[in-house]
């Protein structure tokens, strides 16, 4: 028991040994907490206290209670002089409002934090900007104890920003300025490029031998070009200077595009480049918007894929889509198959004055203004415009606006199939598969059954296996049998089927009508219209048919107006595209005319030279139709001065009888069909034919 009770001593011994351990382990333990304790709260402390940028401690009345160096660095007080201040003391007045108002939510409870900018009063009288972030410490009893707030030093900002506010607006009046001057200088310029360009008018219309024949015609064509660059330089410092306004009228789509390939038809059957258009099938035919610009883009692109593609094909399509506002966006897409453009170029071709390649500059031509003016204008009909191009393969230039659709009853050609139409077999033949694509699917869609092949063999083919036909399409330029010589095959193995010609170029179109109306009960000009498709193949399928082998030759009785009725004319009208699509129509009927673009222009060259007709559109910037008009009537008397014809976008009632008002003689309306203007012009045109009295 001794023994036992040795043992039982040893362990109670042991176990105290043990207890000791534990408690200095224990000691040791809180002591090193405690030093921690108080090394963290004294690093809190020293953090705050070296922060970059101000804290501060302040009582709910806004006394300073506790304040770090970079505050008082800021505001130039010690902590000690601060403590005996507010907020309020070295808060600028005019600021105090604000902060106290957030201050009263806060206490309010109604904001958590909150955060502005402001100005205190530096010890030295100085205003320092400051950006102030503040928060609220809330006791367990709901009472609130202290805010926190930060402070930073913004004054170097703000004189940044306010520097390159200033750098800013100098430059756009430097810009506005540049604009302004651009603008005048090219209107200065115009005016004695007028006179050239009428007079050197005047001259060919004068006996020359055919040197001399030549050498004025240069004259014109390059007054011409020159004109066109000014004008562009015009346009687009209107643009930069903000004084380019949009309209807003009901106009078509389709005869918006229709006009822009027009105009650019002629240059893409020279170099044999196929032109066609389509537009997907639920787009809004009319819309409400600036017809002049939205043809203004796509004549400028078109023209640039004309000019760089030299073979294949330019394809104008549109969709559409409505948007959440209701309005429709537009996206248009001018793809051609041309040189394209390198990757590397393309952020700059929408810069002014920029080409890809100063040295296709002089292989091409141009102010590389085009691109530029197009985005512009995209920009201001809430859209934007980019490029998609592989060189070698070709481009792809897409613009997209905003317009509203106009509510207009729905076009006969759209979505209808008329019985004359419907269930007719047609054979299409086109090697251009773009239109092959078209053809089809306006056929289809009125009601038609089609089937297209690429080649006039293939052709032959269809009508050797026996497939019966109402109609073949037949294109004209084609790589191995044109469609004469496939007309001519079709006719050895069928007499009766009509055949309709596509070709593309009004001269050669005209010079087949003369050679082949025999072969061709119709003729239809190249990009396809659909309505004029649509009416040809009503004309063709109606039931008192010409009968195909007699077949009446398509001729225009305008083509030679040109050369019985001679007339002196002037186009009076501001916008580049209008005059072209003019100019071009009166080219058409066989005249040649000289442009004013507005009505101090028009009178300058009336007074210099004299004119039967003035075609004069009514708005016009400077002075406009109207009162040019006025003007002229007060000028030269009514055997003097030329028979005046307005020319107007609107087409309303009250417009016609101001038009007359001013002294106008006729009117026709925007935009222009070739129709009404050879009928005024032959209806004045002969009035001066006829004996005065
Ligand atoms: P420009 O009046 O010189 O044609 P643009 O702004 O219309 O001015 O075009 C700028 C340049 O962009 C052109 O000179 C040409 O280098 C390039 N470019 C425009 N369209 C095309 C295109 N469809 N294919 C290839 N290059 C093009």
């Amino acid at each position: 028991s001794c023994l036992q009770s040795q043992h039982e001593m040893g362990q109670i011994a042991e176990r105290q040994a043990q207890v000791e351990a534990m408690k200095a382990s224990v000691e040791q333990q809180v002591f090193e907490r405690t030093l921690e304790l108080s090394e963290s709260e004294e690093r809190f402390r020293s953090t705050v206290e070296n922060s970059a940028i101000g804290v501060a401690l302040l009582a709910p009345d806004g006394r300073w209670l506790q304040a770090n160096r970079a505050l008082c660095e800021i505001v130039g007080y010690s902590e000690a002089e601060l403590l005996k201040l507010n907020f309020q003391a070295i808060t600028h007045p005019e600021d105090l409002e604000a902060d106290l108002s957030y201050v009263q939510q806060m206490l309010a409870g109604e904001i958590r934090t909150y955060q502005m900018e402001k100005r205190y009063i530096h010890k030295n009288g100085h205003l320092v900007d400051i950006l102030l972030s503040v928060s609220l410490v809330w006791d367990k009893f709901g009472q609130p104890m202290y805010f926190i707030a930060q402070i930073q030093d913004i004054s170097e900002r703000k004189r940044t920003e306010e520097a390159l506010a200033q750098t800013r607006d100098q430059a756009l009046a430097a810009t506005r300025a540049k604009s302004e001057f651009l603008a005048n200088m090219s209107h200065e310029i115009r005016t004695p490029m007028n006179a050239v360009i009428g007079m050197t008018g005047l001259l060919l219309d004068t006996k020359l031998s055919a040197e001399q024949q030549d050498f004025v015609e240069t004259v014109r064509s390059s007054s011409d070009a020159l004109l066109t660059i000014i004008n562009d330089i015009l346009d687009f410092s209107k643009i930069e200077s903000g004084k380019l306004d949009l309209e807003t009228q009901p106009f078509s789509l389709p005869e918006c595009i229709e006009e822009a390939l027009d105009l650019v038809a002629v240059k893409a059957a020279e170099k044999n480049v196929e032109l066609a258009y389509l537009l997907e099938d639920e787009t809004p035919r009319d819309l409400i918007g600036d017809v002049t610009r939205v043809r203004q883009i796509l004549v400028n692109l078109l023209s640039n894929a004309v000019k760089f593609t030299p073979r294949g094909e330019v394809v104008v399509s549109v969709r559409s889509q409505v948007e959440p506002n209701g309005q429709s966006a537009f996206q248009f897409a001018v793809r051609d198959t041309g040189i394209g453009i390198p990757q590397d170029r393309m952020d700059r071709l929408f810069h002014s004055f920029s080409q890809v390649d100063s040295s296709t500059t002089r292989q091409y031509g141009g102010t590389g203004l085009g691109l530029a003016i197009s985005k512009r204008l995209c920009e201001m009909m809430s859209g934007t415009m980019w490029v998609e191009s592989v060189v070698g393969q070709g481009s792809t230039f897409y613009f997209k606006i905003l317009a509203e659709a106009a509510s207009t009853p729905p076009r006969r050609y759209l979505n209808v199939t008329p019985a004359e139409l419907s269930q007719k077999r047609v054979l299409i033949v086109d090697d251009n598969a773009t239109n092959r694509q078209i053809l089809t699917l306006q056929t289809r869609g009125w009601g038609m059954s089609s089937i297209a092949v690429p080649s006039g063999e293939e052709a032959l083919a269809q009508l050797r296996q026996g497939e019966i036909f109402d109609l073949a399409l037949l294109d004209y330029h084609m790589a191995e049998m044109d469609g004469i010589t496939l007309a001519k095959e079709i006719r050895k193995m069928n007499a009766e089927l009509p055949l309709m010609m596509l070709s593309s170029g009004f001269l050669t179109n005209r010079r087949v009508t003369e050679l082949h109306g025999e072969l061709f009960a119709k003729f239809l000009p190249k990009p396809i219209k659909p309505s004029l498709l649509f009416d040809r193949l009503l004309e063709i399928f109606s039931e008192n048919q010409v009968p195909p082998t007699a077949p009446l030759p398509v001729r225009r009785p305008e083509d030679q107006m040109g050369e019985n009725l001679s007339l002196r004319l002037l186009v009076a009208e501001d916008n580049l595209v209008n005059q072209k699509v003019a100019l071009r129509m009166l080219q058409k009927l066989g005249y040649r005319a000289d442009v004013a673009a507005n009505g101090y222009e028009a009178i300058a060259a009336i007074r210099r030279q004299s004119y039967d007709i003035v075609l004069m559109d009514v708005h016009m910037p400077e002075m406009d139709g109207l009162e040019a008009t006025r003007k002229i009537c007060q000028r030269w008397n009514e055997h003097d001065r030329p028979y005046i014809i307005a020319m107007t976008a609107n087409a309303m009632q009250g417009d016609r009888e101001a038009c007359l008002a001013a002294g106008m003689n006729d009117y026709i309306s925007k935009p222009i069909k070739i129709e009404d203007l050879s009928r005024v012009l032959e209806k004045w045109g002969l009035k001066l034919l006829a004996p005065a009295g």
